[in-house]
């Protein structure tokens, strides 16, 4: 439970940019890890469309605000109003968490953080794990990089548009994490699933309202080995169709909540430079969620 809410004249801000923003969970979460620290900090949102992001950022610097998140559409957008970012939002192509460094903004992504967590608790040879990943949009390019930071022997990603596909893998060709990446057809899918040690779902179906939808069919999940782990990033519904057809095939599975909690903790514990409740977050969204579906 919320201890201290009060604001005073000393009140540190933080937030997040997006466009819309109505929809963020961050400001739930985070306001309950700020209130049981009795920190001196409030999180707002701030719906910045894209032609005002400059000045947003500029005003951010002159009012005093100590960081921020950044959702869509400017993960990218971000990018050239900061004065460093990290290695890791050089890889993904996209930073989430903007903090104050002495020479202006710094920008890194904890979404690779949030995604990693759920997986660090399985024991498993990644470095002999072949990764599958539905989707090549911006959840995507975190997933590839986390893929490449457990060291997966392979990761391959599905799509429906080559051309995207081509520009997603020329993307990696360079890059310091350097996985081992191949690009699919949907197609293609019933050559890969058989080897698929880690199947992530990047994409948005199955999504709340559209609950019955799943980017896999059951016979496709058939061919799924046991024990791989099916990870869907989708958190409303929890289950989503996905992980309940492969959760039937003995898949162990994964949804998106924890994703969500872990790259929230990583940027609040960024920012503020002490541990934060990873707990207190994590109810405070249940909470939320189990109004909101
Ligand atoms: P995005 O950039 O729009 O990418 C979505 C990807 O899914 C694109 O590659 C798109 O293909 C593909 N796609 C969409 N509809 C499809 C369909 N009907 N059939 C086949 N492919 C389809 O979105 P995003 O930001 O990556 O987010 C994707 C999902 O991840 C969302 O559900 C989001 O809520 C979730 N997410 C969760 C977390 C978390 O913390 N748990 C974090 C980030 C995102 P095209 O490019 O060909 O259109």
């Amino acid at each position: 439970m919320a201890k201290n809410t009060r604001i005073t004249a000393t009140t540190k801000l933080l937030g997040v940019i997006g466009y819309p923003i109505a929809h963020s969970l961050s400001p739930v979460m985070h306001n309950a890890a700020i209130a049981h620290l009795e920190a001196d900090y409030a999180y707002l949102p701030f719906p910045v469309p894209p032609e005002y992001l400059e000045q947003a950022i500029a005003g951010f610097a002159a009012t005093g605000v100590q960081g921020f998140n950044v959702t869509i559409p400017h993960k990218q957008a971000v990018i050239p109003f900061l004065s460093e970012i990290s290695e890791i939002a050089q890889a993904v192509g996209a930073v989430n968490t903007v903090y104050r460094t002495e020479r202006g903004w710094g920008g890194t992504n904890t979404d690779v953080t949030g995604f990693l967590a759920p997986l660090y608790i399985h024991q498993r040879h990644w470095n002999q794990n072949i990764a599958v990943v539905l989707g090549n949009g911006g959840a995507a390019r975190a997933v590839v990089a986390g893929c490449a930071q457990l060291g997966c022997t392979q990761v391959q990603v599905v799509g429906r548009d080559r051309q995207k596909l081509e520009a997603f893998h020329r993307d990696w060709a360079n890059s310091p994490l350097s996985p081992t990446l191949s690009v699919h057809l949907w197609e293609e899918l019933p050559q890969l699933l058989p080897q698929a040690d880690l199947l992530i779902n990047t994409t948005p179906i199955g999504m709340h309202p559209h609950n019955d939808a799943s980017p896999l069919t059951l016979d496709e999940m058939k061919l799924l080995k046991v024990e791989t782990i099916a990870y869907d990033l989708i958190y409303t519904p929890r289950p989503t169709t996905f992980l309940q057809l492969a959760e039937k095939q003995g898949a162990i599975a994964i949804d998106g909540l924890e994703m969500l909690i872990q790259q929230g903790a990583a940027a609040l514990q960024l920012w503020l430079g002490q541990p934060v409740p990873v707990e207190v977050m994590r109810r405070a969204l249940k909470e939320v969620l189990s109004f909101e579906v």
